[in-house]
């Protein structure tokens, strides 16, 4: 197996680093840098900018719009993008919907819906999780009634990113009591527009209405809009989540939060030296970064085994839990090295056109911000302990 990039892949390297240097807005770079919170705008501007470059879908194939890259491709753009502190492309339609509707959608529906994610025309989001359907997502309890031409919709959704600025949302809705829960789950598109559906945003630790509860109340929504069969829907909600956890061990993102880690640690001081000369200190810092050097190795190791046609199996299980605790061990360095300026956390210093002061240092207060916001990272896309229990049964077979 080789790891070392072709002639032709660090072309591609330089291709991206050149486009980015050109294109991405210093403006938006400086936010993502600065842990600032992204607007509605900033993320349909940087998807425009990418989308105008045919880059917006990164693992759509070519015959609808996407770039038809291969994993190697998709690693070296992910590295390049975090490095240069870009806004992350948000998932639900791109990396979501998109491979669910490709599959299972019926062509009006693909030729409708794909190329008005590219252009910005639709923003989606994922309506699978409620109150008592996480992990056990098979017991979703929003109902789906034949009425006509229409389903008629009831329940509550809930943990909904990024749901209030969505004029769309894919939801799994039972359509039927019969036999194994798995068996009654239908894949429905639904407008947020529609009446009887109410958005209650709720406030994440960091003081970012990030997520949101969805309610439905009555809500008609067209037969067409179902998605494959009735009551297959568990199977397409499996293939999406394979998908959503496609480059789950943000190998980038961790890499870049390594090198705003050392920065401060450089910068702060502890008895008249930067903190990265305690050994102390230094030695978690290297421990970290051997870590997620051995975990950007593995990752590497799946891609090329992607890249000859293999599917990863229990790998993706293994890279999400490394790769979120390795970003989290990374948050919690960040904030612990910036010391007593981590108490004060000023939330709203983080938004846009604010005039509240951060207390201490500009890095001072992203530390504390990323700290808080990545706390999400090992539950959601399947929880870590879920991953442990996929890797136990698929590897040691218990
Ligand atoms: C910030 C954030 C954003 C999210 N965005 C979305 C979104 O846009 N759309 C959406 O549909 N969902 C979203 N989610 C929901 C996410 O997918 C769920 O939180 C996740 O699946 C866990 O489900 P739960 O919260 O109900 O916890 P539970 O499933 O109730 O789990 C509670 C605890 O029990 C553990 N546990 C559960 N089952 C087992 C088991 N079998 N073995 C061992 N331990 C177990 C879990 O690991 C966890 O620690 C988001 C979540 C967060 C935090």
């Amino acid at each position: 197996m080789d790891l070392n990039f072709t002639d032709e892949q660090t072309g591609f390297r330089d291709e991206v680093r050149a486009f980015l240097d050109r294109e991405l807005p210093p403006r938006l770079s400086e936010k993502v840098s600065r842990g600032k919170r992204l607007t509605k705008a900033d993320y349909e501007e940087w998807h425009a900018i990418l989308n105008a470059r045919g880059w917006l879908g990164v693992t759509w194939p070519k015959e609808h719009g996407g770039t038809g890259w291969d994993a190697v491709r998709r690693h070296i753009f992910e590295e390049e993008t975090t490095r240069a502190h870009a806004p992350r492309i948000l998932p639900f339609g791109l990396a979501m919907l998109g491979p669910v509707l490709m599959k299972f959608g019926s062509d009006a529906q693909k030729s409708h819906y794909l190329p008005r994610i590219l252009n910005g025309d639709d923003w989606w989001c994922q309506g699978y999780s409620e109150p008592g359907a996480g992990s056990d997502l098979a017991n979703v309890q929003t109902t789906a009634e034949r009425s006509g031409d229409h389903y008629i919709v009831n329940g509550q959704k809930t943990w909904t990113t990024l749901g209030q600025y969505a004029n769309k949302i894919f939801c799994l809705v039972r359509t039927s009591r019969e036999g194994k829960p798995q068996q009654g789950i239908s894949f429905l598109l639904i407008d947020m527009d529609s009446p009887g559906i109410e958005v209650r945003p709720i406030v994440l630790i960091d003081g970012e209405p990030e997520v949101n509860e969805v309610w439905f109340t009555n809500v008609k929504v067209p037969v067409s809009n179902l998605v494959g069969e009735e009551n297959r829907g568990w199977t397409y909600a499996k293939y999406l989540l394979t998908h959503e956890r496609t480059n789950i061990a943000g190998v980038g993102y961790a890499q870049a939060g390594l090198t705003t880690l050392k920065r401060i640690a450089g910068e702060q001081m502890q008895g008249g030296a930067p903190l990265m000369s305690n050994p102390f200190f230094a030695a978690k810092v290297a421990q970290v970064e051997i870590d997620l050097m051995a975990m950007a190795t593995t990752n590497l190791r799946t891609i090329a085994a992607a890249s000859n046609g293999q599917a990863p199996g229990a790998e993706s299980s293994m890279l999400k839990i490394k790769g979120t605790v390795i970003r989290q061990q990374i948050n919690a360095l960040a904030r612990q090295a910036v010391g007593p300026y981590a108490a004060p956390f000023v939330s709203e210093a983080l938004e846009d056109g604010s005039n509240v002061e951060p207390v201490g240092p500009d890095y001072a207060l992203p530390a504390s911000q990323a700290y808080f916001n990545n706390r999400k990272l090992s539950i959601y896309g399947g929880s870590n302990e879920v991953q442990r229990q996929i890797i136990s049964k698929a590897i040691l077979e218990l």
